[in-house]
C-alpha cells in the first residue's frame, strides 16, 4: 500500500487514514470555523507552505504538491510514495473553504510521510518502520513531532 489518505472518521476523533479500515491513530477534531475572507488565495498555499518547511526541515528529496480544490467531505489529503507526491483537498463539501492552520498541519503529516520513506535516517531511524496493516509507524510519529515542534519553537 503505497496511498495514504487522510479521512476524518467520526466528529469527534480524526482518523488520518482509513485505508485498511484500521485507525492507528487519531488527533482531537477542531471545531467547525466558518471560511476567512482574509485566506490566501488558493495558488499561494503551495509556495506558502513549502517556503514554512524550508525553515524547519529542508527535504534531501523533492516532492510534488497538489493544492486540490475539488471539495471533499472526509479527505484531508494524502502521500502518494510512488510520485512522491503530497496532495492538499482545501474545500469541505459542507464548510467550504479549510482553515489554512488546519491545511498546514495536514501538509506536516503528508511531509512525515514522504519523510519517512526518503530520509528516515534524518530521524535516527535506520529505515522507513512501516509495519504491515498499521498505517502510521513509530518513526512516522517521532517525525511528525519533530516537524511540529520545530514549528512551534520558531513561532515563539
Ligand atoms: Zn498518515
Amino acid at each position: 500500500m503505497d496511498t495514504n489518505s487522510t479521512l476524518p472518521t467520526n466528529g469527534r476523533a480524526t482518523a488520518r487514514e482509513g485505508v485498511d479500515g484500521m485507525s492507528s491513530a487519531s488527533e482531537i477534531r477542531k471545531p467547525a470555523q466558518l471560511p476567512s475572507r482574509f485566506d490566501v488565495p488558493v495558488s499561494a498555499i503551495g509556495p506558502l507552505f513549502r517556503a514554512r518547511l524550508d525553515r524547519i526541515f529542508p527535504c534531501r528529496v523533492d516532492f510534488d504538491l497538489d493544492v486540490n480544490v475539488r471539495a471533499t467531505a472526509r479527505v484531508l489529503g494524502g502521500y502518494y510514495r510512488s510520485r512522491r507526491l503530497v496532495r492538499l483537498y482545501v474545500h469541505d463539501t459542507e464548510q467550504g473553504r479549510r482553515p489554512l492552520e488546519e491545511l498546514f498541519d495536514t501538509f506536516l503529516h503528508e511531509i512525515a510521510h514522504h519523510l519517512e520513506y526518503t530520509e528516515p535516517g534524518s530521524f535516527s531511524a535506520r529505515a522507513c518502520g512501516r509495519v504491515p496493516g498499521r498505517m502510521h509507524s513509530r518513526v512516522f510519529w517521532k517525525i511528525l513531532g519533530e516537524l511540529k515542534y520545530r514549528w512551534v519553537c520558531l513561532q515563539s
